[in-house]
């Protein structure tokens, strides 16, 4: 790849392809853009051109279907350049995609001294500008990559260009696909249905999935804007050393008052459910092994006590998520672990943003019954650790006793490499593992999260996914039972999210699946 010109729009678009590296290179770019650097001077590295492959919600299933079809990728891809779409390693086995572990150490080629200027440098100008480019970042062919508008008129799910016609005619890939993805679009409403008052109804408007800005101004508008546990929720999360990761401090922590940063009205008491509310309109409904059942926003609002004016779902969806996976698909777990008189071990693998609000997951102890014991265990691979967090970076980084009944520890590596193949990190193997946005198909990383629990049908793993069509593919590698266990979470976020070429449903948390399901037998 040495030597070879891309102009810089091109690298742009490319960029705009991986999670792994997407706002590295924009903020690389843009401070070299400052500089009057000559694009043409940089070196792209491998890693860069083969970025696509790692984004499945295209690249990934679009060159699976080249080829059970046996046919080549449109041609347009492959002659302007803009990246190696069609050709990339994909080809062969999503596994064998080169190596993302050189992720990391390539980035650091890029983040400076091939290019010769400060990466990231904490200068208050750059991060606005990459803050307003961020926010502006143009909607994008499913295609070509180029920006586009338009959306394909029968399914309305998919960002195509139609002036041309060309991509829409020569992209057959989609068409493959349309009919489902109109499918998973009819189901916007309902998925964008909650019983929240007066704040959720425009989070799930247009606006929302188009841009981050408009999410930018709500927060603003609540006051919490880059404030506490809010402050990873805009300028996305693309690995250790990007958008809002930089700020993100594990050993800072928090009470609930300084995290949501909200009256005190609006989140619910730090302190476990009460068997008996004195306010008796509200019964409290535990099942056999004592978990409380809940099945809505609603549901939780009311047994916390929190008005439905108050936008903290927002930030609960995710110990809310793992609560929900517990409840609806830990019964097995739960009761081994309790006849083996032990912890109910669970892994979070692939954790990023959850860094920031490590304090937040003692709601789940606070829900669960007093009587209890959980070890939940995050997992964060190496080059996602945030920069300020580098230095408590080896192995077993945090031990935190977040309630009387909840442990939380934090990992960083990946098993089979810096981590134990059995996947145990100290007390023995994981009795569930639990993926938040997980995107198997994205990271070579799950490859070993896939196979473990393939060789391991006692251990149960529930994984959530952005939108539909990703949900499906990524419960279809666990076989056909884990294939029809895709179900909408009702602890999703109440927002969309915007993505650059889809229109499909999008939210955080959206849909569940597991691999292993598991039933006590009666
Ligand atoms: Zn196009
Ligand atoms: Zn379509």
């Amino acid at each position: 790849m040495h030597g070879l010109s891309l102009m810089k729009d091109e690298i742009e678009l490319a960029a705009c392809l991986s999670p792994d590296v997407r706002n590295d290179i924009l903020m690389t770019l843009i401070e070299n853009n400052s500089t009057d650097c000559q694009w043409s001077s940089i070196d792209i590295p491998e890693w860069l051109s083969a970025a696509p492959a790692k984004n499945y919600f295209d690249s990934f299933a679009l060159d699976s279907l080249k080829n059970v079809m046996k046919s080549g990728p449109p041609t347009r891809i492959l002659e302007d350049g803009v990246s190696n779409l069609g050709t990339c390693k994909a080809e062969k086995d999503f596994f064998a995609i080169d190596d993302d572990s050189n992720v990391s150490s390539n980035c650091s080629e890029l983040d400076g001294s091939s290019v010769g200027s400060k990466p990231f440098s904490s200068d208050e100008e750059v991060k606005d500008k990459f803050e307003e480019y961020n926010n502006e970042l143009p909607t994008l062919c499913l295609i070509c990559r180029r920006p586009c508008e338009t959306l394909c008129p029968q399914c309305e799910a998919a960002y195509i260009c139609l002036q041309t016609y060309e991509c829409y005619t020569n992209g057959w890939s989609h068409q493959c696909l349309c009919r489902t993805w109109k499918q998973y679009a009819l189901r916007r409403d309902s998925l964008s249905s909650f019983s929240f008052e007066g704040w959720h109804q425009n989070l799930v408007s247009r606006p929302f999935q188009k841009s981050e800005k408009p999410y930018a101004e709500f927060l603003r508008n609540i006051g919490v804007y880059r404030k506490g546990w809010w402050s990873t929720e805009t300028k996305g999360w693309a690995g250790g050393l990007g958008g809002s990761a930089r700020s993100v401090d594990i050993s800072l922590r928090r009470s609930y008052k300084e995290g949501f940063v909200l009256d005190e009205s609006l989140y619910p008491k730090p302190d476990y459910v009460e068997e008996e509310k004195s306010n008796s309109s509200f019964s409290v409904d535990r099942d056999d092994r004592g978990l409380i059942e809940l099945d809505s926003w609603e549901d939780y609002y009311r047994l916390r006590s929190i008005p439905l004016t108050s936008p903290v779902a927002l930030l609960l969806t995710f110990p809310l998520t793992i609560y929900y996976s517990i409840q609806r698909f830990g019964e097995v777990p739960l009761t081994v672990a309790n006849i083996l008189n032990r912890k109910l071990r669970i892994h979070v693998v692939g954790i990023e943003k959850e860094l920031n609000f490590l304090d937040l997951f003692a709601e789940i102890g606070y829900l669960l019954p007093r009587h209890l014991p959980v070890e939940l265990c995050l997992i964060c691979r190496e080059d996602m650790v945030p920069p300020k967090c580098t230095n408590l970076c080896e192995g077993d980084m945090l031990d935190i006793q977040l309630t009387e009944n909840l442990t939380l520890k934090v990992f960083t590596g990946r098993y089979n490499e810096s981590l134990d193949p059995n996947f145990d990190i100290g007390s023995g193997p994981p009795d569930m593992i639990i993926g938040c946005n997980a995107g198997l198909f994205a990271y070579k990383s799950w490859a070993s999260v896939i196979d473990y629990l393939g060789c391991n049908s006692g251990v149960v793993g529930v994984f959530s996914d952005y939108n539909e069509h990703s949900g499906t593919n990524c419960a279809s590698l666990g076989g056909r039972v884990a294939r029809n266990s895709l179900v909408v979470n009702p602890f999703r976020q109440p927002r969309a999210m915007p993505v650059q070429c889809m229109n499909l449903p999008q939210m955080s948390n959206c849909f569940l699946y597991v691999y292993n399901m598991q039933e006590v037998d009666v």
